[in-house]
């Protein structure tokens, strides 16, 4: 049994990753600070699994700590990074917490896996590194334009890191993947998005104001170049997005990978308006979302969509959830976990 390390394995993405891991026979640890999560999420992965998934409570910043783990452990074969601050419009005020939480925890990553001679690596990146691009959809090789917010701008930089360590370590191999719009929630309904801070991601805002957390939902622009004037995202859901790191690592232990860095867009391939979203989750739902258009937030690409062409050819990753699917289980999950 592989055994692989998941950084950020309480949270939204991590935690669904692991579920599709554990169902694919891989044997999993987690580290997380908990900065934006907590233990409920290892509940959930054993209801869901049966299994009991161990998580180290520390931060990555600390990389004397990480190290005691690891070497705890023993043997890692992989590592899954996926811990790191993700709110855009949050990294706009808080730039240095973005650039110290999200660089220095990739710096000591990569220096375990010299130290503990761990080969590979899926790196969690985003599409916020195409920035505003010029032609839609992106591939992998849509040149990067400016980044529109610190956050994106750590993704890129992350990626840069990753490229250099490898022209100086050869012996590593890395997926990066740039992730879409991740939303939804796992059809059990036992597990989904329970941010600790104020969620700010469209899905949980719209699925909050649904049930009354909150009194309205503001529409951040409705006068942008795009059909009807909201920003246009590709949102994929999170299952989907799960199983493809699983994809990711048996390409990479099976040795189908040729390069020391493969690329790939994690997104459906279809593009979907703020306003769009929110007929989407009335109709799959019935339920109507009181809401107001205001300005612009701040840090915002105007629109980007995938193209997946290079997931499905090489990894054989085709996602099946659509954006209803996505809406109906948010919602589940919103009611779920509310009880
Ligand atoms: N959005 C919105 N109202 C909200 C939250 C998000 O209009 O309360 C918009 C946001 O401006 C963006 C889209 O929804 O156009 C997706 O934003 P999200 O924060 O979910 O993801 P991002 O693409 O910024 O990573």
């Amino acid at each position: 049994m592989k055994k692989i390390l998941v950084t950020g394995g309480c949270g939204y993405i991590g935690s669904h990753t692991i579920v599709d891991l554990i169902e694919s026979g891989f044997d999993v640890f987690s580290i997380d600070n908990f900065s934006n999560s907590s233990a409920v999420s290892l509940d959930q992965i054993e209801a869901i699994t049966g299994k009991k998934i161990k998580n180290y409570e520390i931060d990555l910043r600390n990389q004397a700590d990480l190290f005691d783990v690891i070497e705890g452990e023993g043997q890692v074969d992989g590592i899954i990074h996926f811990a790191a601050l993700k709110a855009v419009g949050d990294s706009v005020f808080q730039p240095n917490l973005y650039y110290d939480n999200n660089l220095n925890g990739l710096l000591n990553i990569l220096e375990a896996q010299k130290k503990y001679n761990i080969p590979y690596h899926i790196f969690s990146s985003s599409c916020s590194v195409y920035g505003n691009a010029d032609e839609l959809p992106v591939t992998e090789s849509t040149p990067t334009k400016e980044a529109e917010s610190p956050y994106a701008r750590t993704k890129q930089i992350c990626e840069d890191i990753i490229k250099d360590f490898t022209v100086a370590h050869q012996d590593f191999q890395f997926v990066t993947l740039r992730y879409f719009n991740p939303a939804g929630a796992h059809e059990s309904g036992l597990m989904g998005e329970s941010p600790i801070n104020k969620a700010a991601n469209l899905v949980p805002v719209i699925t909050e104001t649904a049930y009354g957390k909150r009194e309205s939902m503001t529409i951040f622009g409705d006068d942008y170049d795009t059909r009807d004037g909201s920003c246009l995202r590709d949102y994929i859901h999170v299952m989907d997005l799960a199983h493809a790191h699983t994809l990711c690592l048996e390409f990479l232990l099976n040795k189908k990978s040729e390069k020391s860095i493969e690329l790939f867009n994690v997104g459906t391939g279809s593009g979907v308006t703020v306003l769009e979203a929110i007929e989407a989750f009335e109709a799959s739902t019935g339920k109507k979302l009181k809401y107001s258009i205001g300005p612009r937030r701040e840090g915002d690409v105007i629109a980007v969509y995938a193209n997946k062409n290079k997931a499905e050819e090489l990894l054989g990753w085709h996602p099946t959830r659509d954006i209803s699917t996505i809406m109906k289980t948010a919602w589940e999950w919103e009611l779920k976990r509310n009880k």
